[in-house]
């Protein structure tokens, strides 16, 4: 490898970020298998989480997109907006989330059907 090329290389390596600067949940702190959650899609904000708060985020989110009726694909300023909002929540939130919980988090008063709650459910693996 030449001079030349050793400076591309060096030059190329430096453009290249690394996903997060170093591995652990942001949520439990947790350093076992972490994985990137998409707080946002566009603009893309990603965040590291292991996978079990994984699961429970992807469960509050999925919740809170049955309850809006709101998603990433139907409105995508407002859906962002309530996946932030959920976000710092999570963070924020110390003991076991229930769904009387997200409700009330989300300011409605709702009752979630037996199928919604197994959607959710399965979405986060027994963390509701
Ligand atoms: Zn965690």
């Amino acid at each position: 490898m030449t001079a030349q090329d050793m400076l591309k290389l060096k030059k190329s390596l430096g453009t290249i970020k690394p996903l997060f600067t170093f591995q652990q949940c942001k949520k439990c702190k947790s350093t076992v298998k972490i994985a990137g959650h998409h707080v946002t899609y566009i603009p893309e904000k990603v965040e590291p989480l292991c996978s079990k708060c994984h699961a429970k985020i992807t469960a509050l989110n999925t919740a809170a997109a049955i309850v809006t009726g709101i998603n990433k694909d139907n409105d995508l300023e407002k859906c962002n907006v309530i996946r932030r909002k959920v976000w710092r929540w999570f963070l924020r939130k110390k003991k076991f989330i229930t769904l009387t919980d997200i409700a009330l988090f989300l300011g409605i008063d709702y009752e979630f059907t037996d199928d919604q709650i197994s959607y959710i459910v399965c979405a986060g693996e027994r963390c509701l």
